[in-house]
């Protein structure tokens, strides 16, 4: 095991131990997997490989195995091609998880108004493409009384929220303890860190879209398309494993603000909520709030069944 994978902790080293490199992947594999893909098409994002990639990017190694100096070229290459191709200057960053540190978020069902200020804020922080709009967390309406996710709206239009009779539900990546999303990656461009975020390299990234398949919580994008945004939408405060630009052709989702939270702030979707609905904080501190909400109200999870073992937590005021 190489030093950064040790300093990766055990859930990034076994991912790592396990990693099929992307270039072997494309090299040995890609032949055989178009083929097979070809009558579905579920492949054809990777059409968009040779395009989106530098030869620099294309050389890369896997995150995991990268050294401080090699990481640093990285992110300076990147803020440069940021700055070429949106006119801005952006810092972007690579902060580490913590010792100790295991992330949970909850939500209290009770106080959410169905506002949706968490995804615009998601969506401004995190750099998301505006068109079409990339959105992390969608929020359910559902009749009151009733609980069909198949049912719910996420698309609603009320002019006035909450509607009577409705209740909303708000659901994003629910950073699974088990998460069946790093299992499929066929080159681990994805993988659970050790304070419970799993994230995405999107320079790795081959975009066959498998861990959205995989996912139960429909918690992935995809970017079809280059990410549209206006220099002045551009948030420059970035982090290599969470909210700078995507390119086109790889997959994204919620990491829990992680260059925020890693560095004690909390999420922006957090900060956001009129009402108070979303506790965020360690699960390993029990002087935290949310281990003080885990151990005082009853808590839902989602799709239990499904044994992701979500990181994300469900209760109410009753
Ligand atoms: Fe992966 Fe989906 Fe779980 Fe998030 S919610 S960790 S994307 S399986
Ligand atoms: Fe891995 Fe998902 Fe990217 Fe495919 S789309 S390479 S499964 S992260």
């Amino acid at each position: 095991m190489s030093d950064s994978e040790k300093a990766r902790g055990p859930a990034a080293s076994d991912d790592a131990g396990a990693h099929r490199g992307r270039r072997s992947f494309l090299k040995a594999g890609l032949g055989t997997v178009i083929a097979a893909g070809a009558a579905t098409g579920i492949l054809a994002p990777l059409r968009h490989l040779r395009a989106r990639t530098g030869l620099d990017t294309l050389l890369q190694d896997h995150y995991t195995r990268l050294d401080a100096e090699s990481l640093a070229l990285i992110l300076r290459r990147i803020e440069e091609e940021t700055a070429r191709d949106y006119g801005v200057k952006v810092t972007v960053r690579d902060p580490k998880p913590g010792d100790g540190v295991v992330f949970g978020h909850a939500l209290n069902l009770s106080l959410c108004n169905g506002s949706r200020k968490c995804v615009s804020a998601c969506v401004k922080e995190n750099n998301q493409s505006r068109d079409p709009e990339i959105q992390y967390i969608r929020v359910l309406e559902m009749a009151q009384g009733s609980f069909n996710l198949e049912e719910s709206n996420h698309h609603y239009d009320d002019e006035r929220v909450p509607q009577e009779g409705k209740f909303y539900f708000p659901v994003q990546c629910q950073q699974c303890e088990k998460p069946p999303c790093t299992k499929v990656c066929p080159v681990t461009a994805t993988w659970l860190e050790p304070d419970g975020i799993t994230v995405v390299d999107y320079d790795w990234c081959i975009g066959c879209r498998y861990c959205m398949a995989a996912c139960p919580y429909e918690a992935r994008r995809f970017n079809w398309s280059w990410p549209v945004l206006s220099k002045y939408d551009i948030n420059p405060d970035m982090g290599y494993l969470s909210n700078r630009i995507r390119p086109r052709g790889v997959v994204e989702k919620c990491h829990f603000c992680l260059h925020r939270t890693r560095e004690g702030k909390f999420p922006a979707c957090m900060e956001a909520c009129p009402t108070g609905a979303r506790i965020y904080g360690n699960l390993l501190d029990p002087e935290s709030e949310i281990s003080l909400i885990l151990r005082t109200k009853r808590v839902y999870v989602l799709k239990e069944e499904a044994g992701t073992i979500p990181r994300f937590f469900y209760y109410t005021d009753a």
